[in-house]
């Protein structure tokens, strides 16, 4: 028999309680109730039904680390308008931030000496064994993060000039504190994303 780790058990025991409690939530209708997307980081300090109001049902939600717009982000926020009508969305990234602790050159060096995890000093990265490593990493762009505010401007830009995203969809730029639990919007994102209705086009 397979052995299980104690997270497998604890996240299935989780759902069971979860689903014994799932009340009307069975009924809820597939596009977001709210007609709203985030874009967001995957960091487990953040939690976006909590930080920003959601109930199940309510919005879509996409992750990635950095919640930058990459080519995937992109595609799920043009399905999200598209076939599940949402016509706002949020790109909020966030302090603190783990994308802004290393460089592409940093992890693909990384990963051509090995996969296992790395250390981090506060300064550098290293890793604890060697061998077995791939050059793969080399080849990805890591849309890692220099300046927190800058990320969410370009972020917002790169979706608000997308060819297949309408100009009457608002996108908002925030940083997420994770010293306060705040959104912090970043202006000049919300600016660069402002809609444009058609009569002003
Ligand atoms: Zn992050």
């Amino acid at each position: 028999m397979t052995k299980r780790s104690a997270v497998f058990g604890e996240v299935v025991s989780a759902n069971e309680q979860y689903a014994g409690d799932f009340g009307d939530k069975g009924k809820l209708a597939l596009p977001p109730a709210r007609r709203f997307a985030i874009l967001t980081c995957m960091d487990a300090r953040l939690d976006p039904a909590k930080y920003a109001g959601l109930a199940e049902g309510d919005a879509h939600v996409i992750r990635n680390a950095g919640g930058r717009a990459s080519d995937d982000a992109i595609r799920s926020l043009v399905i999200s308008h598209k076939l599940l009508g949402t016509n706002e969305w949020f790109v909020i990234h966030h302090s603190d931030c783990g994308m802004q602790l290393f460089t592409n050159e940093v992890i693909g060096d990384l990963l051509v000496d090995n996969l296992e995890t790395a250390q981090f000093d506060g300064k550098t990265w290293s890793n604890p064994k060697h061998g077995g490593g791939s050059v793969a990493g080399k080849f990805i762009h890591w849309h890692t993060i220099v300046d927190n505010p800058r990320s969410v401007v370009e972020d917002v830009e790169r979706i608000r000039s997308h060819p297949l995203v309408p100009r009457h969809i608002p996108i908002y730029g925030f940083i997420y504190d994770v010293k306060t639990g705040l959104l912090n919007e970043v202006a000049e994102a919300t600016a660069v994303g402002k809609a444009i209705r058609s009569a002003e086009t």
